[in-house]
């Protein structure tokens, strides 16, 4: 190849982000530079050279560029490559946002520092680490065998395995991961939450050893990240372990990607840019670097299954290992015990259950699926419901720090009269997983009672000493959100109590019901795993729920019947592909005004096109949240039946719009809600 005059590098500018500039290559370098490489660059009146990136090569320059030297390479071994740029640039064009915001996603800041020294090695290694390797033979049942074995000789490149709770899912990851290791290549393993990818990574370090294992979060410190960094460089990491945007670590030589859980929501990212998500990302990473990708659920979102099934790349295991059978579930009508005079939290089915269980020495675990203490706090005396100023959605009270939280913009406030009429009669209704602690506490108090929830992530380490004393049976009742729901293995679970069935159920969002049963069955499958047959009981104010009853009897294909065929009437994905415009601004008429006019220029656009038969644009609306952080919000929903060529009219019609500076737009391409 010809030699190019000129590198174009990424520098990280403070407050400016993530930039790249063109520089001229001196003629010692030009046979050394490579993309990937870090090197040092002048910078404006800066005495001392900045760190910055190679990211390509050009013979021209912008005009009125003066273009300057590099000054010399500082790490000649590149820290990723011209695929991985390919990926970064493919998320920046699909999801419709610069390749900034892609960049300062995907590569830390504290890379771009040139004093490498300030990164001490962790004095403490992360506790995860102190497990040892266990050499417990395992071999795959007949029924996980013949899925292996159909997995290899198909071979696609995207498989889905559905297996129903407690099949041994992972233990065919585990094969897989073997058989990928064994022939020189890595894996990238996503699990959507940390909470899960600590559980999984301890039984991957049993099984595999530490040495070669690393974990990739938004938790983990800089400093760890920047040593997992330099062994991904140098090729020493086999598995690597992350929640979503693990996906971007640049581990060499990948040769399979595994999403469990796949049907969680988690792995899209909702704000801020890119809303990517990692699954979609993943495909294309496999399809960059010619690898499989390996999708599992117990409960499969809709859009995968209808995949696999289409692509004849589904793979079910539908029998419990050791035929261990499922929990029974028994679904507790709330009302009628209000009927008789029972008001508390728990059913007295439930009550006795756990004493039951706990008598016996197994465990129990209480799903309540949302943090805090109360949902809302209401005025006694003008009924005022307390209110975030900024967002339009009602603060939830934290008893623990005796504030009220705004769950959307984070914002915490000591409340203690009412702002309307300043009455301190205020009172706290609704549920939250510190109120189901307490009231845990008042029932049980002989039990040993822990609760585990986004909160318990703010102090490092914590969710896995609870997870680890759980495991070890030093906790009776663990009370949890959504993160305990999933992926737990503790085979002395027999009772799993979810306290309100509904919650999950109740959001005005077109993909509530598949949150819901997925949820309720996930839950359930933490229960009886073991020797032990398990019990679930479902506490519920709406017995008659179809999509309860589904889940009471586990059965997902029944579920998937019933929501696909609504989907399919109301043309939601995967039936449709769809984008999501939100228009917001301080000033409510002109978010409304300026998304009228986009929604009337953009049918138009597609009617020239003649897209509008395969096109439908919803709205505007007023979004379900109408406010946050005091911008008003109205939002345009277009779902299309072109797939990408529709996604892509679209975004080229979105390109030539131009809106005034108190206008923001937003465009969510594949939303995971419309909220
Ligand atoms: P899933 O991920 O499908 O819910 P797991 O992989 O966690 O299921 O398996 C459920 C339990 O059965 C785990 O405790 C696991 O160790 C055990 N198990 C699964 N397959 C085997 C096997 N082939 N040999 C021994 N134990 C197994
Ligand atoms: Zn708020
Ligand atoms: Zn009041």
């Amino acid at each position: 190849m010809e030699q190019q005059k000129y590198a174009e590098v990424l520098v990280d500018i403070n407050k400016l982000g993530t930039k790249t500039f063109s520089y001229i290559i001196p003629d010692d370098l030009k046979n050394e530079i490579k993309i990937g490489q870090s090197v040092t660059v002048p910078f404006g009146r800066r005495k001392e050279g900045l760190k910055a990136y190679v990211v390509g090569f050009t013979n021209y320059l912008e005009e009125g560029i003066k273009a300057k030297p590099i000054e010399n390479i500082l790490e000649t071994t590149p820290l990723f490559s011209l695929e991985y740029l390919k990926l970064l640039e493919w998320v920046a064009e699909y999801y419709f946002c610069d390749i900034q915001a892609v960049l300062n996603t995907a590569l830390p800041q504290k890379f771009f520092e040139k004093n490498v020294k300030k990164y001490r090695k962790p004095k403490k290694e992360n506790i995860i680490y102190d497990f040892d390797k266990e050499n417990d033979e395992i071999k795959l049942s007949p029924e996980q065998e013949n899925v292996y074995k159909e997995i290899k000789r198909t071979n696609p490149k995207t498989s889905l395995i559905y297996g129903i709770t407690g099949s041994g899912k992972t233990e065919i990851y585990f094969k897989l991961i073997e058989d990928t290791i064994k022939s020189g290549k890595n894996v990238i393993f996503l699990a959507p939450e940390i909470a899960l990818v600590s559980q999984l990574t301890i039984r991957t370090i049993e099984r595999f050893g530490k040495e070669s294992v690393a974990i990739w979060h938004s938790s983990i410190t800089e400093a760890e990240k920047y040593e997992t960094w330099k062994k991904l460089k140098n090729n020493e990491i086999k598995i690597l372990f992350g929640a979503r945007s693990a996906v971007f670590a640049p581990i060499k030589n990948v040769g399979l990607i595994i999403i469990d859980e796949e049907h969680d929501q988690s792995y899209k990212q909702t704000m801020p840019n890119p809303r990517y998500n990692a699954k979609d990302v993943a495909k294309k990473l496999c399809e960059l670097y010619n690898c499989n990708l390996v999708l599992g659920s117990a409960t499969p979102s809709i859009e995968s299954y209808y995949e696999a099934v289409n692509t004849n790349s589904l793979f079910t295991l539908k029998t419990r290992y050791n035929n261990a059978k499922l929990p029974c579930v028994t679904v507790v009508d709330m009302k009628e015990e209000r009927a008789e005079k029972n008001y508390s939290l728990f059913s007295r089915t439930l009550v006795k259950n756990v004493k039951e269980t706990i008598e016996r020495g197994e465990q129990v675990i209480f799903l309540i699926n949302r943090r805090g203490f109360a949902s809302y706090t209401q005025c006694m005396e003008c009924g005022e419901v307390i209110m975030c100023e900024k967002c339009a959605i009602p603060l939830i009270y934290h008893k623990a720090t005796n504030s009220h939280k705004c769950h959307y913009c984070n914002s915490e406030k000591q409340i203690t009269a009412c702002p309307k009429c300043n009455s301190t009669a205020l009172e706290h209704f609704g549920l939250g997983s510190e109120k189901v602690e307490e009231t845990a506490r008042v029932f049980f108090p002989e039990y040993r009672i822990e609760r585990l929830d986004s909160d318990s992530l703010n102090q490092k380490n914590k969710h896995i000493e609870i997870l680890k004393r759980f495991q070890k049976g030093e906790i009776d009742i663990l009370i949890g959100t959504q993160m305990i729901a999933k992926g737990l293995d503790n085979k002395n679970v027999t009772l799993v109590g979810v306290i309100n069935a509904d919650l999950s159920f109740n959001l005005p969002d077109y993909r509530s019901s598949e949150r819901g049963f997925s949820i309720l069955t996930q839950v359930a499958g933490r229960s009886g795993r073991g020797d032990k047959e398990g019990k679930v009981i479902f506490q519920t104010y709406n017995s008659s729920n179809e999509f309860l009853k589904n889940a009471k009897e586990q059965d997902y294909e029944n579920f998937y019947e019933t929501e696909s065929a609504l989907r399919q009437m109301f043309n939601y994905p995967p039936y449709s592909k769809m984008i999501r415009i939100i228009l917001s601004s301080k000033n409510e008429y002109r978010a409304q005004k300026a998304s009228s006019e986009i929604e009337l220029n953009l049918s138009n656009y597609l009617k020239k096109l003649s897209y509008d038969e395969a096109t439908e644009i919803l709205g505007p609306v007023e979004c379900i949240i109408k406010k946050i952080k005091e911008e008003y919000r109205y939002n345009i929903i277009i779902k299309n039946q072109l797939g990408i060529t529709g996604h892509r009219a679209v975004l080229r019609f979105l390109k030539s719009v131009k809106l005034p500076s108190d206008i923001k737009m937003v465009t969510d391409i594949d939303p995971s809600d419309i909220l």
